[in-house]
Formats: C-alpha cells, sequence, structure tokens
C-alpha cells in the first residue's frame, strides 16, 4: 500500500480533466493505499470537493499569490516544499504544458525517478508510453525508490464521480523565494472554448481550406459537436490560423475520441501528434492522399461540400 500525491490542475478557473485521471492513476499506483491531491494559487481550493469525489483523501491547498500563474521557479519550489511534506511514494501529474516543465525539475531535485507522457499502466507498476513520435510503444517500469509520472490527456479514464466521497481540505503553506521570472500579463492566442489537448472530439484544417475564412465551416461544425478545432502546420505556415492550433511533431499531441482531419495530407509529422486518436475521419479530395491510411474512415471529396452537409446532419440529431 502506498501514499501516492496529484498535482491537480485548473485553467481559467476550472479544474482540468486530466487531473480526474491522474487521480484514478494515482490509486492504481496506491494499491488500496492513501491517494492525496494539491491544488495551487488562489481561489484554487473550491476544486477540493470534487478532487474529493474522484478519491483524493486529503486536498493540499496552497493559495500563495505567486502560483496564481505558473512560473517554472514558483511552481517547482511550491510542489518539492510538498513532497518534503507529504512523502509520497509516487507524484502524478497531468502530462500538459505544466506538467511536463516542472516534473523533471522537481524529480531531479529530490532525486526521483520520471517516466513521462504515460498513457497506460498495469499492476507492477508498468508503464505504457509512446516512442519515435508515436509510431511505437515502450514498457517501462521504475526498479527502485519515489517515482514521479506525467500522465498525458485522455488516455487513462477518470472513475466516475461518488459524491459520497469527500476530502480533507488542509491549507499549506508555501515559502516562495527568489523568483527569477515573474508573469506580468497572459494574453490568449486562441479564444477556443473547448481546450485541443483535452478536447474528445477535434475537427482540423490542414492546407486545403485554402483561406482563414475556410476555417469557419470548420467552426461550425466543431459548435455543433462541441469540438475543439485544431490545423496543421501547413495552415499555421500559410496564416490561416494561429500556431497555437498546430497539431503534430512540432504542435500539440492529441488524442481525442473523434478526430476529423479536412484538407490534410498527413504527413508523418502531422501524424505524430493525432495518429493515436481513437477514431480518424479524414476528408480529401485526393484518393492517394497518405491520411487515408491511417484514417477509420475517409471521404474523397470537397471539404467545402462535405463539411456543411456533416453539420447540417449532426444538427439534426445533436441540437
Ligand atoms: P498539404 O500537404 O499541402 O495537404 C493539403 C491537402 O489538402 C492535400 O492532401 C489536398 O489533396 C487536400 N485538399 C486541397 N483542397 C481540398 C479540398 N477542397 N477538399 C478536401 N481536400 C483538399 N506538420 C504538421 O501538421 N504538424 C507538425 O507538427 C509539423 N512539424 C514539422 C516538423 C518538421 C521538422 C518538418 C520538416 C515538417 C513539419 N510539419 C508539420 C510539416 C509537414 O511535413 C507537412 O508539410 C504539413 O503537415 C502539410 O500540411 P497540410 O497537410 O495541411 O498541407
Amino acid at each position: 500500500m502506498k501514499k501516492v500525491l496529484v498535482l491537480a490542475e485548473t485553467r481559467d478557473g476550472q479544474l482540468r480533466n486530466v487531473s480526474l485521471e491522474a487521480l484514478a492513476a494515482a490509486h492504481v499506483l496506491a494499491e488500496g493505499g492513501e491517494v492525496v491531491a494539491a491544488l495551487f494559487g488562489p481561489d484554487s481550493g473550491a476544486h477540493a470537493a470534487v478532487l474529493g469525489h474522484h478519491g483524493a483523501g486529503t486536498v493540499y491547498v496552497a493559495d500563495h499569490a505567486a502560483l496564481a500563474q505558473y512560473t517554472p521557479d514558483a511552481y517547482a519550489q511550491a510542489l518539492k516544499q510538498l513532497i518534503d511534506f507529504v512523502s509520497p511514494d509516487a507524484v502524478v501529474l497531468g502530462h500538459t504544458a505544466i506538467g511536463r516543465d516542472v516534473a523533471p525539475r522537481v524529480a531531479a531535485r529530490l532525486g526521483y525517478g520520471l517516466i513521462s507522457d504515460v498513457t497506460g499502466l498495469e499492476a507492477g507498476p508498468v508503464f505504457t508510453r509512446p516512442i519515435y513520435a508515436g509510431k511505437a510503444f515502450q514498457k517501462r517500469t521504475f526498479t527502485d525508490g519515489a517515482i514521479m509520472i506525467t500522465i498525458r490527456p485522455n488516455n487513462i479514464p477518470a472513475a466516475a464521480p461518488d459524491t459520497g466521497k469527500t476530502a480533507t481540505v488542509v491549507p499549506f503553506d508555501v515559502e516562495i523565494k527568489d523568483l527569477r521570472s515573474i508573469v506580468k500579463e497572459v494574453v490568449r492566442k486562441t479564444s477556443g472554448k473547448v481546450d485541443l489537448s483535452e478536447a474528445k472530439i477535434i475537427v482540423s484544417g490542414g492546407r486545403g481550406v485554402k483561406s482563414a475564412d475556410g476555417f469557419k465551416p470548420l467552426y461550425e461544425l466543431a459548435e455543433v459537436l462541441g469540438a475543439a478545432v485544431g490545423a496543421s502546420r501547413g495552415a499555421c505556415d500559410a496564416d490561416y490560423c494561429d500556431y497555437s492550433m498546430q497539431i503534430g511533431q512540432t504542435g500539440k499531441v492529441v488524442t481525442p475520441d473523434l478526430y476529423i482531419a479536412c484538407g490534410i495530407s498527413g504527413a508523418i509529422q502531422h501524424l505524430a501528434g493525432m495518429s493515436n486518436s481513437k477514431v480518424i475521419v479524414a476528408i480529401n479530395k485526393d484518393p492517394e492522399a497518405p491520411i487515408f491510411q491511417v484514417a477509420d474512415y475517409g471521404i474523397v471529396g470537397d471539404l467545402f461540400e462535405v463539411v456543411p452537409l456533416l453539420t447540417a446532419e449532426f444538427k439534426k440529431v445533436l441540437v
């Protein structure tokens, strides 16, 4: 029986779903032991109840003002102090921008082992993670000592909430000093309602959309499906959309339940970011486009005809 700590994350005041997935992973690692969670930042304690419903027995809340926005220094200091206090056998974070940045810093300071970008775990524990840009999977295990993992969003299912379960909320005072960077302002480049990296459905556009306006039918489809809109680098390079939407080897890596690729050829660098999606639908007017090799469903046609038809049909059943 082990003690496992989860660093939960919020974004725009909302608890991120990957934190609930991290709690599910933590329960596997705890082998019947104790699962505790942490929330950083002012007002973050409001999410403690939900963490409790998902199996956190204790939630430590560090509401220091320096944790309002992520900075590597402040988060690393706070997480290290919390780990020193809690002494967990394992720490689980989301493989998010924050998790990817803070986990190696703290693991190195503490001498913890770290396995990042975990997409599956089984008893042992044995961790699965993609390698070679998603073309192969590696199974890894720790040999000894305390461990830290980051889990890729949308891969380890969160447990159903049990409102009968509650967490004990414990304020945790952290001492943050010698900050080498402070966040003065955050300017968001995307205004999408659904976060790309955690979206269950993604409608993605490539150079085939032909212009910034060409993304309009994709946004309409996404609106009906409750999806996020992504893009290939081809579309970003052509200035049809912002680079924050780029999916692929040098963009975001996503694993939605449904990925709809519109006017995307399927270059290997794009596939590196989306080929592990559960169901892939490709719309392309070229029947030889490589995207069809990874697609579960392929539609050979003009996206400007096909996408509005899909939107109209989905509207009939979903709206
Ligand atoms: P294209 O390859 O030009 O494909 C456009 C497709 O649209 C074609 O298949 C065409 O048949 C179809 N089409 C055209 N009109 C229509 C229509 N009306 N209806 C339907 N279909 C239509 N790419 C990424 O996406 N992500 C990355 O992270 C990434 N990283 C890279 C890193 C490196 C180091 C390098 C060298 C490249 C990287 N690339 C990345 C670029 C990648 O190699 C491709 O150039 C890019 O993915 C192509 O984008 P695309 O599929 O939108 O464009």
